[in-house]
């Protein structure tokens, strides 16, 4: 291979780490944030990013003859303006034209004429790119890299009369059909993975929801039972005034209880919008305690509580599914009595959240284990998926988990958040 060809190949393949790193890692970093004003500008973040990928190419080209340049910028334009749309492609189309003026030389004129046509016809092709299946995405971005390829040869060969090296095209034509086509499937995988867990998330919920619903139902018996026998008692005795009286507060009080266990377990499961925001642990915590109380009640196990105010970020829903899945695992593991804590403690930056069994305990290769996806050791009652939700939303939040664990003396979970000090 030639010095002047293994130059060409180099420059190119700079280009692609440019279009890796704005087009692929920009996107992954705004999927895996959990701020809530870059996901509400991910749009505006990843057009920029298109943006710079652009930039950066037109500023490592590989020159062939005076003021004439090949870049990979096209490929940038592709993706972006497939994916955004008119204002998108207009935009882009701008910036390639502007700065590739800046850079001057012959050459800059036939930007224009290749920054055109691919403009209008990516607007054209977006709706139907943007519904299509991975595959079909695939095939126009690679066809659309093809196209302007051959575009961009014949402007530079008929329009300026430039003899090009077939082998500089040839690299040059594959490097921009590969880097579109993987750059397309890679988005479209990071879209899928964000899609899956959601879906998980939601999946795993409706499992907890129904197991928890047996419990409900239960506690909710209780009153209505104890509500059914004071009425029997008012209707068949004549008692004293100050006596009914008495039943019939006690009456409304086991109603309002009743009604409590619902309301709570309906807001848990109803799904609400994803909204991030700054929540107090404490009532948060009181929530989700009395939302686990009738599966522990069920189990005679009781619950202590120590709560401290301090406000953390994340999604209330999510949070609470994070927690929900980890006190049902310790009521889970006191099958016949024992012991639930739950406790908080503000250490200047983070929160900890203290929760502790005295149950059956884990092995050490059990703790290994945990938040393995499947991994359960309650046979057909389990799903495995309870902490590999908890610790996924623990990070999501950036906080960490920590646990402790002896057989058949109980398991205790340490989470800490960060403080939001806002
Ligand atoms: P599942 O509850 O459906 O089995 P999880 O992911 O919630 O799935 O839990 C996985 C496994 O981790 C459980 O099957 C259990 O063996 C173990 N485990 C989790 N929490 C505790 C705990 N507090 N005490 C003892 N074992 C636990
Ligand atoms: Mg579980």
């Amino acid at each position: 291979m030639s010095d002047e060809m293994e130059h060409y190949i180099q420059t190119l393949l700079l280009n692609v780490l440019f279009l890796c790193f704005f087009l692929l890692f920009v996107p992954l970093l705004i999927e895996s944030c959990s701020i809530k004003k870059i996901i509400k500008y991910k749009k505006s973040i990843f057009t920029l990013s298109a943006c710079f990928a652009i930039i950066s190419c037109i500023a490592v080209p590989i020159s062939i003859d005076d003021g004439f340049i090949f870049d990979l910028r096209l490929v940038a334009t592709i993706v972006g303006s497939l994916y955004g749309g008119v204002p998108v492609a207009i935009f882009l189309w701008a910036v390639n034209i502007l700065f590739r003026m800046l850079t001057g030389g012959h050459g800059a004129y036939s930007t224009i004429i290749v920054s055109t046509i691919l403009m209008v016809i990516s607007i054209g092709l977006h709706k139907r790119f943007l519904s299509g299946s991975k595959l079909k995405k695939m095939t126009i971005s690679g066809l659309l890299a093809i196209g302007t390829s051959f575009l961009v040869f014949l402007v530079l060969t008929q329009l300026n009369n430039l003899v090009i090296q077939p082998n500089v095209f040839i690299t040059y034509l594959l490097l921009q059909f590969i880097s579109a086509i993987i750059i397309v499937y890679i988005l479209e995988f990071i879209h899928e993975t964000t899609l899956l867990k959601k879906q998980l998330y939601k999946a795993e919920k409706m499992e907890v929801v129904s197991h928890l619903a047996s419990s409900i139902s239960h506690e909710v018996r209780n009153p209505l039972t104890v509500v059914k026998g004071f009425l029997q008692v008012l209707l068949q005795t004549d008692l004293p005034k100050e006596k009914q009286q008495q039943f019939l507060t006690l009456s409304v009080s086991e109603i309002d209880r009743a009604n409590d266990i619902i309301r709570d377990y309906l807001t848990f499961a109803k799904p609400a919008p994803e909204n991030i925001e700054i929540f107090d642990v404490k009532e948060e915590l009181s929530r989700i305690t009395e939302l686990i109380r009738p599966l522990a009640n069920m189990n005679s196990v009781s619950i202590r509580q120590q709560l401290h105010s301090g406000s953390i970020k994340g999604e209330t829903q999510l949070f609470q599914q994070c927690l929900v899945n980890i006190l049902k695992n310790c009521v889970e593991a006191m099958p016949d009595n024992g012991v639930l804590t739950i406790e908080t403690y503000n250490t200047g930056s983070t929160i900890t959240i203290k929760i502790a069994d005295t149950g059956a305990g884990m092995t050490e290769e059990q703790i290994t284990r945990l938040g393995e996806p499947y991994f359960t050791t309650k046979g057909r009652n389990g799903t495995g998926l309870g902490m590999m939700t908890a610790i996924s939303i623990i990070h999501t939040m950036g906080g960490s988990i920590k646990v402790d664990s002896k057989i058949n003396k109980g398991t205790t979970f340490y989470l800490q958040f960060p403080i939001n000090t806002q």
